[in-house]
């Protein structure tokens, strides 16, 4: 009998034992094709040298030193090498162990800001429906996955959400995608006004919807449009990429390609791929000016902040990603995955919307595809997909989820950044 706290307490996953490449093997011998990086996480897929001689070598030196001690050579390194590559402006790097801490960290620091600044009337977060910030209250509460806050929903803090980008379902028939994307930008713009401008702290958003989205890609300028309102109310922008960061959609960030930058980002998942738990805020240099100028203190932090081997692993995970020209590989590789997947796919009957970028695409399911009806919830779709795809050898992330009362279905491909195009 299992005593590890499994998420389903009705039945036992099977026993990992160890994994290569692109594959998992479990205890009863079967071979697993990872097709999800997990849930998005093993970008380089597994046991890959390189990130375990660097875990390795730093075990040996130094294994872990608090941080209200010392820093390390090694976060330093990271550090180092995350602001060569960050989105413009970006000054500091704060070390975290995952995606809902660094989202957590990134909310705390938005609203430590503005106290700082003599702006502690801004209380108010903005984000969207449909999106997914972590589990964590603060990160709960600018989610928009229903699901998962309602059972919590009277002990979140307050958090307005709005429509996400999602043009399959949302887009109107007679608006350009261009349209659409300044559309949502008014509706942000009139949902602060209608919140007080001067007491909202943020807008945060998934460049790239993820895991409750089924990967929504932004419409061109959509993000430039909401840059626009934010600066216009003097709100900052924190985008979430610790699901599409890190490559995963052919660029370092998926901002990048949106043309954006923005007051903080958080990343994870793919900043360690798996080797080990790590995740990040960076800080554009306002608000850390804003810190070390007034209290001089960020009032937050963990046991685990900036840990030797996980910064160890994430360097190593980076050089990989730039030595052997994995980005420009996830874009070329990426563009023909997803013509793979409108070929095989593209016809059937239940398949709504294939999309997304680089080596990250969801597929949208449907009942009907001239209604766009989702199947009945009841119906458990995204569980029997991954209970026949498990039994197949293939690992997907499907996700079956309502929000604002629309189910909805998807599977979520995400694969490691070495996949071949014969895996
Ligand atoms: N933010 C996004 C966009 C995510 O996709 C996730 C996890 O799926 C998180 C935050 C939470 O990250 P973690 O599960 O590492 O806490």
């Amino acid at each position: 009998m299992t005593r590890v706290f499994h998420r389903h307490l009705r039945s036992t996953p099977p026993v990992a034992v160890s994994a290569a490449g692109m594959r998992i093997y479990d205890a009863a011998g079967r071979s697993y094709l990872d097709a999800s990086g997990g849930a998005a996480v093993s970008s380089l897929g597994h046991g890959h040298p390189d990130v375990i001689a660097a875990m390795h070598a730093q075990i040996d030196r130094l294994p872990y030193a608090h941080t209200s001690f010392f820093t390390s050579e090694t976060a330093e390194r990271l550090a180092d090498e995350l602001i060569r590559t960050a989105p413009e402006g970006m000054s500091h790097v704060y070390l975290v162990s995952g995606g809902s801490e660094a989202v957590e960290s990134a909310l705390k620091m938005a609203r430590q800001y503005f106290v700082e600044i003599g702006q502690p009337q801004r209380t108010h977060f903005i984000a969207r429906r449909q999106s997914y910030h972590g589990n964590t209250l603060g990160a709960l509460a600018v989610g928009g996955n229903e699901w998962r806050r309602a059972p919590f929903a009277p002990i979140l803090v307050a958090a307005t959400h709005l429509a996400p980008c999602y043009p399959y379902r949302e887009q109107r028939a007679d608006e350009t995608p261009e349209q659409y994307g300044l559309r949502l930008a008014a509706e942000l713009d009139a949902a602060i006004v209608a919140q007080g401008a001067d007491s909202v702290i943020a807008f945060v958003a998934e460049t790239v919807g993820g895991a409750t989205a089924g990967v929504l890609t932004p419409v061109p300028g959509y993000f430039k449009a909401v840059r626009e309102v934010c600066d216009k109310h003097g709100v900052l922008l924190i985008l979430d990429e610790v699901m599409c960061g890190m490559g995963r959609t052919g660029t370092l960030y998926a901002s990048e390609q949106e043309d954006v930058v923005p007051d903080l980002v958080t990343i994870a998942k793919g900043l360690g791929g798996g080797y080990q738990p790590i995740g990040a805020v960076l800080a554009q240099r306002k608000i850390v000016d804003a810190m070390s100028k007034g209290s001089g203190f960020f009032q937050h932090g963990h046991t685990y902040l900036g840990h030797p081997v996980a910064c160890a692993a994430a360097l190593a995970v980076q050089n990989v990603i730039h030595r052997d020209g994995l980005l420009e590989k996830v874009r070329a590789d990426g563009r023909a995955l997803g013509a793979m997947l409108r070929v095989a796919l593209g016809g059937h009957p239940n398949v709504g919307d294939i999309r997304g970028r680089g080596f990250f695409w969801g597929i949208e399911l449907v009942a009907d595809r001239a209604s766009k009806r989702p199947f009945a919830p009841a119906l458990k779709v995204n569980a029997t997909i991954k209970k026949d795809a498990m039994a197949r050898g293939l690992l997907c992330y499907p996700f079956g989820g309502t929000v604002d009362g629309v189910h909805g279905d998807h599977v979520l491909l995400a694969p490691p950044f070495i996949a071949s195009r014969e895996d």
